[in-house]
């Protein structure tokens, strides 16, 4: 193979330009219209919650959880450590104070069984990450919530389109928030939803997104003039990105399908390895399934370097991702951790992403898992 495998590729599925002309035609550009209603039918519908914001990321919806939350200052939000930025900075900027816990060494998610112990007075939620697609422990984790009375948000970024006990992720939290960077599974370059679960954050999300205003209640002729009702920003998506991700939806279960064909392809390639002990494949719990976000394997982390070198001789790009924010250097001042945190650091340093984007070809797939078992085969000469 002579050209680069890359790590990722945003693609296109065919109606982004068709949606975008009629949207020229419409000549509405701004937030809340015609295909912003389409998308947000479209994930009422398929992700089964009561309502669903689009909004111009995941970080933004992030954002609106602690403001939906009056995160205030020192109020605690416990969450995993091993995450993107954002699932902790949203809080902070309200004055929060991120609570820091372990992962589970098998799926990478918050271990649920060090909530329970990070829990004070303080506390005002947990936040859950669905890693890679796959989910958290949920049962374990709404049985904490509940007898603690406390929120509980689903960082559902990763988490299009895959389910616990078949239902899907973003439908079992307080709120939750999913992503269509272009990174994700179903993109629109940024964007993202909050996805809204518990009726009583409805009507403020929307003074929210409506940069502190009540203009929602104006648009809908509830009133005659709108004004500044609350705190807010400017967090609605743009028809512009509402269109091109309208056509991203209806192509979303094709999409994903695809997906899960390349996960559980590499998943069988590398049973091998494992069994040399080699690397370590994903797990997916017996209640959970994938959306085929992210295929990643463990391998000996003082080797990572020198294979992530190999494989890009080999013309193919992998990554691994997610500097532990408890050790981060904003992380440790700004933050608690309250649990051994050796499964987050540990797991940080062996983990190893994999091609997989919609089209990778299945000879594609061949060539890269050939190509690591060579690099083991020639280290075990
Ligand atoms: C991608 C991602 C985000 C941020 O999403 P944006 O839409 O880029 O703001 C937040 N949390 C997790 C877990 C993510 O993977």
């Amino acid at each position: 193979m002579k050209k680069i495998i890359p790590f990722n590729k945003p693609l296109i599925y065919g109606q982004e330009s068709k949606f975008l002309k009629k949207l020229f035609l419409i000549n509405e550009f701004s937030g809340n219209g015609f295909y912003t209603q389409k998308c947000s039918n479209w994930i009422k519908k398929n992700l089964k919650c009561k309502d669903a914001l689009l909004v111009n990321s995941c970080t933004a919806a992030l954002e609106m959880c602690a403001l939906l939350l009056n995160i205030k200052e020192d109020d605690e939000i416990i969450m995993p450590s091993y995450t993107f930025v954002s699932t902790a900075n949203a809080f902070t900027l309200r004055g929060g104070k991120p609570v820091f816990i372990d992962i589970d060494p098998n799926t990478l998610n918050i271990d649920p069984e060090k909530i329970e112990k990070a829990i004070t007075k303080k506390t005002k939620a947990i936040v859950i990450v669905h890693y890679a697609g796959i989910s958290c422990d949920l049962e374990k984790i709404i049985k904490i919530k509940n007898k603690h009375k406390i929120y509980l948000i689903e960082d559902a970024a990763q988490a299009l389109l895959s389910n616990y006990k078949k239902k899907p992720l973003g439908s079992f939290g307080d709120l939750a928030t999913i992503s269509f960077h272009d990174s994700k599974n179903i993109h629109c370059g940024e964007g993202g939803a909050l996805l809204i679960n518990n009726s009583k954050f409805i009507k403020k999300s929307k003074i929210i997104r409506d940069k502190g205003t009540n203009r929602n209640l104006f648009n809908r002729k509830k009133i005659s003039k709108y004004s500044w009702v609350g705190l807010g920003s400017s967090y609605s998506l743009s028809e512009l990105n509402a269109a091109f991700l309208y056509a991203q939806l209806l192509n979303a279960k094709k999409i994903t399908n695809f997906r899960k064909k390349i996960f559980f392809l590499y998943n069988k390639k590398f049973k091998e390895l494992e069994k040399r002990k080699c690397i370590i494949r994903p797990t997916i719990p017996k209640n959970s399934s994938t959306n085929g976000h992210i295929y990643y394997i463990h391998v000996p982390k003082i080797e990572r370097k020198k294979i992530i070198s190999y494989l890009k001789q080999k013309l193919i790009n992998s990554v691994f991702h997610y500097i532990p924010l408890h050790n981060s250097k904003f992380g440790k001042k700004n933050s608690i951790t309250k649990s051994d945190m050796s499964y987050t650091i540990e797991k940080s340093k062996s983990i190893l992403r994999l091609p997989l984007f919609y089209g990778i070809k299945k000879q594609e797939i061949l060539h890269i898992c050939k190509t690591i078992q060579n690099y083991f085969n020639e280290r075990d000469k």
